[in-house]
């Protein structure tokens, strides 16, 4: 059994088609295979995909909020990753690490936006303080 084969098998209904859903067109055609596969081994048609995918209810806002589950898919299942990223400016670099957690299903991960809009922020001051430094408003 491969990899992809025995995570999906893994998978409730609901998360089996969001991960149709949000990533089938991502995948070259072989995996797509196992995909359709699978769908087909549940007798979930393709067409119907969409019936299964999870719709909200109080129980899920409550799980959202908590961080429990996804709020883009609903699924509990999330990877986590250390991720550390030099950012280069002129001839300093700056190491800047952060966490990430993944939802292995749709992908989500509210770290990754969070990161992003910290990063531009950094990039900005970082940005502001070589500037001053050029300026020699600020003694390195
Ligand atoms: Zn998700």
């Amino acid at each position: 059994m491969s990899k992809l084969e025995n995570f999906l098998s893994n998978l409730e209904d609901f998360e089996l088609a969001s991960f149709y859903h949000f990533r089938f067109n991502s995948f070259l055609k072989y995996s797509k295979k196992i995909i359709l596969n699978e769908l087909k081994r549940r007798n979930i048609e393709e067409l119907e995909v969409n019936k299964y995918l999870p719709v909200t209810n109080e129980k899920i806002e409550e799980d959202i909020i908590a961080e429990k589950i996804c709020p883009k898919c609903y699924s509990n299942k999330f990877y986590s990753s250390n991720e550390t990223e030099s950012i280069l400016i002129k001839f300093e670099t700056y190491d800047y690490s952060e966490k990430y957690k993944t939802c292995l299903i749709c992908l989500y991960s509210q770290e990754k936006i969070n990161h992003d809009k910290k990063r531009k922020t950094l990039w900005n001051n970082l940005s502001a303080i070589l500037f001053l430094k050029n300026k020699k408003i600020i003694k390195s």
